[in-house]
């Protein structure tokens, strides 16, 4: 029986067992350690005087407490249990490790623990985490409560099994030199509000395309098309609005260079339009403006470009560096300078990829077609696509039968910043999914099998992408601590004065970015910004439109709903000091010289000390000092003067000290006592 099946059995923690053992002079190592049926017994009647009855009548039942002769811990027991330690130390370390593939639930993290589950829920709220038994935990907190329960979490690397070929590692490192980066299409999506004119927009820009006679026309619906100006080449995701937008930056396709915002000039800035340029901004891209519907009688361009220098967006004309162009998808007018305006944009952006490797890049949109099969419409980012290349795609693979371009052309090869629709692949991927071409046709079937197997793992739930503890974490990575929130109030008035509250809070440490703060109530378009923007939402008088929650409960993202003000300011407060991490002081209490080193059973050395200053106590640390060069730093394991265990000693008196796994002790050292203060954090 090991340590901790008896503490459990008895009702108290190891580590009171491991104490009771080490009074009675039985060597155990860790709560992982095995103990004879005597010592088994001893603990009984030691921790459960009164419930021998009740114990006996247990013990009938379990083969290892089968009654025995009652025997004596002797010192030979001891050294016989030293013996067989090195044994038992390699099993207890791997006992301490958990690996993880993927991630874990609660429930799976509880029983590699050996705790209740319930146990877990309670720790992962005192972290802020709310959880329930089925939900899939970040690595990082999973980490963080296995470490207080001594055992370490290790994350088996995706293919760890099977290893990467050669070829395909070289793949890996295969980085772009400078002279093989050439220029390539810009990316458009059309973001703004409802009925503003997105999807007339784009019909035009496409139909303009036909009439200016490309060959064939833009027959195929892709998920893209491209269109030819004056030689160059501009690149339209089909699916316009930031829903999708964002959506598709949530899955990692971050595809598009610049974000058109359409503003009906009839209609000026609304609430969706002040949101699109919040997820166009949130994105990091660049944003140019298409004020449409010029054509109508109460069209006022002028008004929208007040509107924008309001929100902060200053229009070029008007001397700021926000390009605005008039457009009218109905009769087309200004369509073309609005064409010239996007390759103005695009040239600043200075848009590069070489061609001339193998491709990557993201599914806009999958299907199953009659007659064809899985089709993916794809928009390649690097390399050449190749009929006949082998595609990786998630947990889908094959070889790419066919290529189709907007046109409805059959190609033989595609380049950066295209869309084209291929055939081959063994399934249908979903919107968003990354792809690759492999070099070799077996390892892209065996890494998608391991996909299809690891997707199957994690279908369980999303993990927790954004809490407000994770989200130090993700901070961590970037060097940079930053709390993202997106606010949802009741009105414009609610929004003002908790921002204002918000941005009273001062930290030199954290910075605190409000992506987006809008009235009305959250929708699942607030989750998939969350999501792609690592935010936290937080909603005040408002409420959650339903299929929010079980949105938030995939994409990880965490909502807060609040009635009143300071409870917010108090929450990103301390999710702001949460970022930080902890900082301590040492105080020095006591020192000690050595005055003698005695040695106690084979290797145990204890320090006969004299105390120099301060008072020890058990608790402290303890610093071994030899000519100033520290040889320890760690625990005290035992305090006593003679005989006796004791509580504390002062200055002048004479004691015995052992420390904690160091016995290289001599005459003259000097010790030094301390304890770690733990200091408050500031902002
Ligand atoms: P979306 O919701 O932003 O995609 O907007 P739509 O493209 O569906 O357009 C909404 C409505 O506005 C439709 O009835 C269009 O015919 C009309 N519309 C779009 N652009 C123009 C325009 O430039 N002029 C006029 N007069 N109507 C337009």
């Amino acid at each position: 029986m090991r340590v901790h099946e008896i503490a459990k059995e008895l009702g108290v923690i190891s580590k009171d067992i491991l104490a009771e053992l080490r009074k009675q002079n039985v060597e155990v190592k860790s709560h992982m350690s095995r103990l004879d049926d005597a010592t088994v017994k001893l603990l009984r009647s030691h921790f459960q005087p009164d419930a021998s009855s009740e114990a006996l009548s247990e013990e009938k039942t379990t083969p290892e407490a089968k009654p025995e002769p009652e025997k004596e811990i002797s010192s030979v027991e001891v050294q016989d249990a030293g013996q067989t330690a090195p044994q038992e130390e390699d099993q207890e370390d791997d006992a301490k490790i958990i690996k993880v593939r993927g991630g874990l639930t609660v429930k799976e993290l509880s029983e590699k623990l050996s705790l209740r589950p319930n146990q877990i829920v309670a720790e992962l709220m005192a972290l802020n985490v709310f959880a329930s038994i089925n939900d899939r935990l970040d690595i990082k907190v999973a980490k963080k409560i296995a470490e207080k329960h001594d055992f370490q979490v290790e994350q088996e690397k995706r293919g760890t099994e099977k290893p990467i070929p050669a070829r395909e590692k070289e793949e890996e490192e295969e980085k772009d030199a400078p002279e093989n980066l050439l220029p390539r299409n810009p990316v458009i999506t059309f973001l703004g509000h409802v009925d503003h004119g997105k999807t007339s927009l784009l019909d035009k820009i496409r139909n303009t395309a036909v009439v200016d006679g490309e060959s064939g026309g833009i027959t195929q619906h892709i998920g893209a098309y491209t269109v030819d100006v004056g030689g160059q080449k501009i690149t339209f995701l089909d699916t316009p609005g930031h829903a999708a937008f964002t959506a598709m930056r949530a899955r990692g396709a971050d595809l598009t260079d610049i974000a058109v915002i359409i503003i009906a000039a009839d209609d000026g800035i609304m609430p969706q339009t002040k949101e699109a340029i919040m997820h166009a901004k949130a994105a990091g891209v660049a944003m140019i403006i298409a004020i449409n519907k010029i054509d109508l009688p109460g069209a006022n361009v002028d008004q929208v470009k007040q509107q924008l220098q309001a929100e902060g967006l200053a229009p070029e004309d008007w001397g700021g560096d926000l390009i605005c162009a008039s457009v009218s998808a109905q009769t087309g007018e200004g369509v073309e300078h609005f064409l010239e305006m996007i390759l103005l944009q695009a040239e600043m952006l200075e848009l590069r990829a070489n061609p001339h490797r193998r491709a990557k890049g993201y599914v806009i949109e999958g299907q199953m077609e009659s007659g064809s099969g899985p089709t993916a419409n794809l928009l390649i980012t690097h390399g050449t696509l190749n009929v006949g290349d082998v595609m990786l795609c998630g947990r889908y693979w094959g070889r790419v039968r066919a290529l189709l371009s907007d046109h409805g052309i059959k190609l033989k090869s595609a380049g950066p910043a295209t869309p084209v629709k291929c055939l081959g692949l063994s399934g249908v991927p979903e919107a968003g999914a990354a792809f690759k071409i492999c070099v070799n046709e077996k390892f892209a079937r065996s890494t998608a099998q391991m996909e299809a197997e690891q997707a199957k793992d994690e279908q369980l739930t999303a993990p927790m992408k954004a809490s407000l503890e994770n989200l130090f974490e993700h901070m961590e990575e970037s060097q940079k601590l930053e709390l993202k929130i997106i606010l949802k109030a009741d009105t414009q008035g609610s929004i003002e004065a908790i921002s204002h509250s918000l941005n009273e809070i001062k930290s030199d440490k954290v910075s605190l970015n409000i992506i987006l703060g809008a009235t009305g109530n959250i929708t699942e378009n607030d989750v998939m910004l969350a999501s792609a923007s690592s935010a936290v939402i937080l909603g005040f008088h408002t409420a959650k439109v339903s299929g929010v929650d079980s949105l938030a409960r995939h994409e990880g993202v965490e909502i807060r709903l609040h009635q009143i003000i300071y409870e917010i300011i108090d929450q990103v407060q301390n999710a702001m000091l949460g970022l930080l991490s902890i900082e301590y002081k040492e105080n020095l209490v006591a020192t000690a010289d050595v005055k003698q080193v005695f040695t106690h059973g084979k290797v145990k050395k204890i320090a006969g000390c004299l105390v120099t200053s301060g008072t020890i106590t058990p608790k402290l640390k303890a610093r071994v000092k030899r000519n100033d060069e520290v040889l320890y730093e760690g625990k005290i394991a035992s305090l006593k003067h003679f005989q006796d265990e004791v509580a504390e000693m002062k200055e002048a008196q004479e004691c015995g000290v052992q420390l904690d796994g160091f016995s290289d002790l001599a005459e003259g050292d000097i010790l030094e006592f301390y304890e770690m203060e733990e200091l408050k954090k500031v902002l």
